[in-house]
């Protein structure tokens, strides 16, 4: 999330939107959306980006409601993950918080890897950029996402997308 791309122009295209253009190729479209139609994943991803920008400046400059992180404690059943981050799907641009719930039994857990509560949150952050689920292969909100944990690489059969896509909520 980090990333900085062309020498630090930040133009042109970035890993997070070429894995995504790969890999996404379902309900690319924020249900606030009624533009240009999104055909593919790297301009979901650009709108996604825009989309972030307006969130995190009205956040910061205290245009949206005050943003609320809360927390749970759901310990997992066996190797079923349940909560680890997750957000309503918001359904306008402007005025919205980005609140989170978080599982802190899930953040606390000394085995999940930081890439994965960043794809998870980036999972949270998504719906409120409006983006829906289904959390499975194909669809946007899981396939962006799941590009961040595996550091831009391409999928591996060793690692199948449901070992990422259930710290998704
Ligand atoms: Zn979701």
């Amino acid at each position: 999330m980090g990333q900085k791309w062309n020498g630090g122009l930040n133009n042109g295209l970035s890993q997070m939107a070429a894995c995504s253009n790969t890999y996404a190729t379902r309900n690319l479209r924020p249900i606030w959306y009624f533009g240009t139609p999104i055909i593919n994943g790297r301009q979901a991803t650009e709108v996604a980006m825009d989309q972030f920008t307006q969130l995190i400046k009205d956040n910061g400059f205290r245009r949206s409601p005050r943003a609320r992180i809360d927390w749970t404690y759901i310990p997992n059943i066996g190797s079923f993950i349940i909560t680890t981050t997750r957000a309503n799907t918001a359904i306008t641009t402007t005025r919205v918080p980005l609140s989170v719930t978080v599982n802190a039994y899930q953040v606390d857990h000394p085995n999940t890897p930081v890439g994965v509560l960043i794809g998870s949150m980036l999972h949270s952050w998504l719906h409120r950029a409006g983006f829906l689920d289904p959390k499975t292969t194909s669809y946007f909100i899981s396939e962006c996402p799941m590009c961040v944990m595996r550091g831009y690489g391409p999928k591996l059969p060793a690692t199948p997308d449901p070992l990422f896509y259930q710290y998704f909520d």
